[in-house]
């Protein structure tokens, strides 16, 4: 069976603040898309706003990526 791997492309403070797991493995796509979305979706609502997160399937990965404009490494409120 294949993996799929979700992996949070860069890591802000608020990801590190809800202790968010860089790399999640799941054997099936289409549950690895949706726990993807889920996670981006999540890191819009509760991380601090200054910067957008969206998913990139790449080969067989789910990258959670963050706006380029958008990054910054330290957002403590
Ligand atoms: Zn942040």
């Amino acid at each position: 069976m294949k993996e799929h791997h979700i992996v949070l492309q860069r890591v802000c403070s608020c990801a590190k603040k809800y202790n968010l797991e860089r790399v999640i493995t799941c054997n099936d796509a289409f549950a690895a898309e949706e726990e993807a979305e889920e996670i981006a979706q999540k890191c819009n609502e509760l991380f601090c706003g200054k910067h957008g997160f969206d998913v990139q399937m790449v080969d067989n990965n789910f990258i959670i990526i963050v706006e380029d404009a958008g990054f910054v490494e330290s957002c403590e409120i």
